[in-house]
């Protein structure tokens, strides 16, 4: 038992578990690259609109402290725990290290349902996480980023927060920030546009025309809405979508942009035309080329992992997959997965760069953010095929123990102090 025990939290030590079998790390070195270097617990009090005082309890893991700062999103979702929000953190170190990032992992997170607190008791509460995390973060400790349930506008608040804290402005302590404020062009889109570029480069892997190829994607946040948008760019139908409210399916394509829109303008899917309104729980499972999971951890269990129905699984959720299904997919060699550790870095590949320029005071053109982007992608991809195939192991496992590999290497060369 840890203080961080929990579901999510054994999936990633699950995970662990196998990569360091398969690494041969010696036992007495686990612990040390498996547990969390720091944890926070916050008590946030905000004012209500109606006068009363309500206290929501936020978190903060930094996993590791090796390769500099530590990076990662910050959540806000009523399943957010300290057990969550670690296992998110040792997967983002996984991410960082695997396509080549100076970071460790890091993840944040308050308890809160967002659909039921108003705008300003929502600026509010950024605002009180934020400062009780001052002591705690900076841009050379801990760079936070939007995740479930934040946004632009809560980063704004974040980086305002802090810089009044500061006297004055500090754009690089967080990323994911709008473009006025000190953001980079190209990050609103960067995690939807990584995974749809890999799964694209994977179609034609398996020369699959993507023009006229089927797409399925669940979730229609951040990740999941620039996903679609960008394969409907190249050519592919998106036959269904599903949100928190419900699922749509059309087998002609659905009018993305469209729904896009209505999404910005609602803050949901639901309400959009009369195209077939289904179960979401069935999204996973329809028959498509492309299956995009953009939403929560842990939705595709060995039962669902029997019955998908698709040829590329590219992973836009952190930790969609249990390592139960993992086993089922490993003998499911017509579909090739696309790992969320490669699929979703995009967002924090663009984030350094924003990170980068913050520092620098230099601005790149979008042009520019994105060929990085896609140059960094293409060759994580390449290292984790190539790995892959020499070592006759599954894409996830390939992917993490790169990831892992680096961090343990980074460890053992800088020794252990004192
Ligand atoms: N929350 C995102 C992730 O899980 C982005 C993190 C970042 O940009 O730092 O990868």
């Amino acid at each position: 038992m840890t203080v961080y025990s929990g579901p999510v939290f054994e999936m990633a030590a699950n995970q662990f578990t196998v990569i360091a079998n398969h690494l041969e790390i010696p036992m007495d070195e686990r612990a040390r690259l498996l547990m969390p270097k720091r944890s926070v617990t916050v008590s946030c009090p905000i004012h209500r609109d109606d006068g009363t005082v309500a206290v929501f309890e936020g978190y903060r893991v930094q996993h590791h402290l090796t390769m500099g700062p530590t990076k990662g999103g910050t959540r806000f979702a009523p399943s957010v725990d300290i057990g969550e929000v670690a296992a998110l953190a040792i997967w983002m170190s996984w991410k960082c290290a695997l396509v080549g990032l100076p970071y460790g992992g890091a993840k944040g997170g308050v308890n809160v349902d967002v659909t039921q607190i108003s705008k300003r008791e929502l600026e509010s509460l950024s605002r009180r996480y934020m400062q009780e995390m001052i002591p705690f973060v900076g841009p050379h400790t801990d760079v936070m980023a939007p995740d479930m349930g934040t946004n632009e506008q809560v980063m704004a608040w974040f980086m305002d927060t802090y810089s009044m804290y500061q006297g004055q402005t500090v754009t690089e302590i967080v990323t994911g920030k709008p473009v006025s404020s000190g953001g980079t062009l190209g990050r609103r889109e960067a995690t939807g546009r990584g995974v749809a570029y890999l799964a694209r480069r994977v179609l034609k892997e398996l020369a699959i025309n993507p023009s006229g190829a089927t797409a399925v994607v669940q979730g229609f946040g951040n990740v999941g809405s620039y996903a679609a948008l960008e394969l409907h760019h190249y050519g592919l139908k998106i036959t269904a979508v599903s949100d928190h409210t419900g699922a749509l399916y059309d087998e002609k394509g659905l009018d993305i942009p469209a729904l896009m829109h209505h999404a910005q303008l609602h803050g949901s899917i639901a309400g959009f035309s009369n195209e077939l309104h289904f179960d979401p729980a069935e999204v996973l499972t329809l028959p498509c080329d492309v299956l995009v999971p953009a939403a929560m951890e842990r939705v595709i269990d060995a039962r669902v992992a029997g019955k998908l129905r698709c040829r590329v699984l590219a992973e836009g959720a952190n930790g969609p997959t249990t390592p139960e299904a993992d086993l089922v997919l490993d003998k499911r060699n017509e579909i090739f997965l696309i790992p969320d550790i490669l699929c979703n870095s995009g967002g924090v590949v663009v984030s350094y760069f924003e990170w980068v320029q913050d520092l620098q005071q230099l601005f790149w053109e979008e042009e520019e953010v994105m060929r990085r982007e896609y140059q960094i992608l293409d060759r994580a991809f390449e290292t984790m095929l190539k790995r892959a195939k020499a070592d006759n192991i599954s894409h996830r496992t390939a992917a993490m123990a790169i990831g892992v590999e680096k961090v343990r290497a980074a460890k053992n060369t800088r020794g252990l102090f004192p």
